[in-house]
């Protein structure tokens, strides 16, 4: 099985409009009028972001949903990816397989298609690259959060790093159905895609999706908007699993685990939607988390790669 083969057989049948089949040396991309592109790239490695005995149609699924979310959260609605596959050279059939299918049901999921890619032998890696379009102008900035702003989140949190903390050996009480919805929002994320597309440009002063803890999110929008951002820990929206999992350790553990992949944003008091009000926007700086009407102190805001 050469890259050729590997392309034309498993990649091919999953080309979009514009991609001449994955048979050319470049591809075009059809835009939507009225509108601007949006382009977004993102990598995952094995044991940084996935394990390698983790399925690998959920892998794909991650690989192409972490790109999603950062569409999601400016506003932007998705549309076409390039994919940067290295795999081992003793990849087999079944491997590819499974990785083709879950691109294609997520494919299928999210109205996109693949538009080329590279591919090359070494070891596992995915980096993908994402397009979408957003109305002119519309794109939701970190930098747009005003004072007086609440502040919102999609979904719950913490679930996914519950998820790696189960795989690494945590929660060995919970219950199984516990442990398995946890494990699967760690492999697959679920980005809001169709609320970033469509409900959120109306909502957001500003806006960013939580990958790496929701602090230290927050301290991206916090610092890009130049305003103090305080969070109600008894609002922060968690999970029955989560909870289980780290008792009173809950609120700590969530707010600063990664891989969450929902969206923070601000806007004006009292919206209500399929999000949470957790805090609200004041002068100042940084991210304050409030509980019993005490600031805790945070000593690791989130995840980063290049910490001991
Ligand atoms: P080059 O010689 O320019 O590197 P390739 O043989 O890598 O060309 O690519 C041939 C075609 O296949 C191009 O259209 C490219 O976008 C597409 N392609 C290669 N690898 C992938 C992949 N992993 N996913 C999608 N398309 C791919
Ligand atoms: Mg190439």
């Amino acid at each position: 099985m050469d890259e050729f083969d590997i392309i034309a057989h498993y990649f091919a049948p999953l080309a979009g409009e514009g991609a001449f089949g994955l048979g050319d040396d470049a591809a075009v991309l059809p835009l939507w009028s009225g509108h601007e592109l949006v382009v977004t790239t993102d990598a995952i490695a094995e044991d940084t972001d996935f394990f390698p005995t983790d399925p690998p149609d959920t892998v794909a699924q991650k690989a192409l949903r972490v790109n999603l979310s950062d569409l999601a959260a400016k506003g932007t609605s998705p549309a076409y990816y390039l994919l940067n596959l290295t795999v081992p050279r003793d990849v087999t059939p079944a491997w590819l397989t499974a990785f083709a299918a879950g691109l294609k049901r997520d494919q299928e999921t999210f109205g996109i298609s693949l538009l080329g890619g590279d591919t090359n032998a070494g070891v596992l890696s995915i980096a993908i690259t994402a397009f979408g379009f957003v109305r002119e102008g519309r794109m939701v900035r970190r930098s747009g959060a005003r004072l007086g702003d609440h502040v919102y989140v999609t979904g719950t949190i913490g679930d996914a790093g519950g998820g790696l903390a189960v795989l690494r050996g945590e929660g060995a009480a919970l219950s199984p159905a516990d442990r398995d919805s946890l494990i699967s929002r760690y492999r697959v994320p679920e980005p809001p895609v169709s609320f970033g597309a469509t409900g959120l440009g109306d909502a957001a002063h500003s806006s960013i999706d939580v990958s790496d803890g929701l602090i230290a999110d927050l301290g991206h929008v916090a610092k890009a908007s130049q305003v103090a951002i305080v969070i109600d820990g008894a609002r922060v929206p968690l999970s029955a699993p989560v909870k289980a999992l780290w008792g009173n350790d809950a609120l700590l553990r969530a707010v600063t685990a990664g891989d969450d992949y929902q969206i923070a944003f601000t806007g004006r008091p009292g919206l209500s939607g399929r999000f949470t009000a957790i805090g609200h926007v004041e002068k100042g700086s940084g991210v304050h988390l409030m509980q019993d009407g005490r600031e805790v102190p945070v000593q690791r805001p989130g995840f980063r790669h290049f910490e001991g």
